[in-house]
């Protein structure tokens, strides 16, 4: 049967790689009905709707499952962003971003292979904001909750257990937001003993990020708040090759939306220049949510197959291949089962 999916290609170069996301997806004989939205953030309030239109959500609730391409948020002004609240709408608190080498990509280092857990829900991005016009002073609330907190770390760890990994770093800044992320690691020091077989550590989050710079390879699980997690995980991603190589998940308990860290890179955008990795990494994510493990696996080694020859590329990664021209040389590899 096929699997009903939400698809939300999104703006800038969100429609050229999930279009060559698509093909790869394609050639793997697996079987999608696609609800596909258009409408979404600029393009819906053009056409004078919801930045964010009900039907959006409605699909995912149905579905299930959402491929989601990026839109793009006006700075300062205008609506605010629909990515924040389709997570924060369906609750999708486990944002998941792995960071991996992708064969002779050259990085600082070659043997990177850690995960970012984000709690995405709460944080200062709880839209807990206030500005006192008159005194000129600006105000975001970090909320922090021991069963959000609860959630995200029990979900770092079960993954953990589930994946054969070995370590979860709990990254924190309670030494001065005592309040806040101390909630955040004195939850994460309850549930750690549950989890004996897994190594358990914290670090504050500046020693984090230098950590991460300097030792990659001795993360394996990395577990944080909501602003630490998206910006460790755009690190992560600049340890592995970039924006266009990093893939990443938003998951509930009831609805997962599948997501690219980047965003909708509107300097490139048009240009047939967009690196559709980021997006197929997403896909083998997806694939493995929804069961079909034999097609992930194919995906990913058709990804990887096309670094280790490294002949056909995007230039971000090196290479002068077009977006198109990148597709079709994975999605022939997946087709080949190489
Ligand atoms: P961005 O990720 O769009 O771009 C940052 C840099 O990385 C740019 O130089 C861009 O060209 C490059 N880049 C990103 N993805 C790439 C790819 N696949 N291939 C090659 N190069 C790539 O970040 P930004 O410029 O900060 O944001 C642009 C817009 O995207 C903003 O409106 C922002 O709100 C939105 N955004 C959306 C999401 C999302 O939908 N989840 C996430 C982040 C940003």
């Amino acid at each position: 049967m096929a699997h009903r999916v939400t698809l939300l290609p999104g703006d800038g170069i969100g429609p050229e790689v999930m279009d060559a996301t698509l093909e790869v997806l394609d050639a793997t004989g697996v079987d999608f009905a696609w609800d596909r939205i258009e409408e979404i953030g600029t393009a819906a309030v053009e056409a004078g709707r919801e930045a964010l239109p009900a039907k959006v959500l409605d699909s995912i609730r149905e579905n299930g499952v959402a491929l989601k391409g990026p839109v793009s948020t006006p700075v300062g002004e205008g609506f605010s962003s629909v990515n924040v609240a389709i997570r924060q709408a369906l609750d999708l608190y486990a944002n998941v971003r792995p960071c991996r080498n992708l064969p002779r990509l050259e990085t600082p280092f070659d043997d990177v292979d850690l995960i970012i857990f984000r709690e995405n829900t709460e944080g200062l991005y709880s839209g807990v904001e206030n500005f006192d016009e008159r005194l000129q002073i600006a105000d975001s609330i970090a909320r922090v909750t021991r069963a959000g907190s609860e959630r995200i770390i029990r979900f770092c760890f079960e993954y953990a257990r589930s994946h054969g990994r070995n370590k979860v770093t709990l990254a924190h800044k309670a030494n001065i937001l005592r309040s806040s992320t101390g909630l955040f690691l004195e939850v994460g020091e309850e549930i750690a003993p549950d989890y004996p077989d897994i190594e358990y550590e914290d670090k504050i989050v500046d020693n984090m990020a230098m950590q991460m710079a300097m030792y990659p390879s001795e993360y394996d699980c990395v577990v944080t708040t909501n602003l630490f997690g998206d910006i460790l995980s755009d690190l992560g991603a600049g340890l592995v090759g970039g924006l266009g190589v990093t893939a990443g998940a938003n998951i509930g308990d009831d609805e997962a939306v599948f997501e690219a860290v980047h965003g909708s890179a509107p300097n490139i955008a048009g240009e047939g220049k967009a690196n559709p990795t980021a997006l197929m990494r997403t896909v083998v994510m997806m694939l493995e949510h929804l069961g079909e493990n034999e097609a992930a696996q194919s995906v990913s080694e058709a990804v990887r197959g096309a670094y280790r020859d490294g002949e056909v590329l995007t230039a971000d990664v090196g290479g002068s291949a077009s977006t198109g021209e990148f597709a079709a040389h994975v999605a022939e590899r997946v087709g080949r089962g190489a």
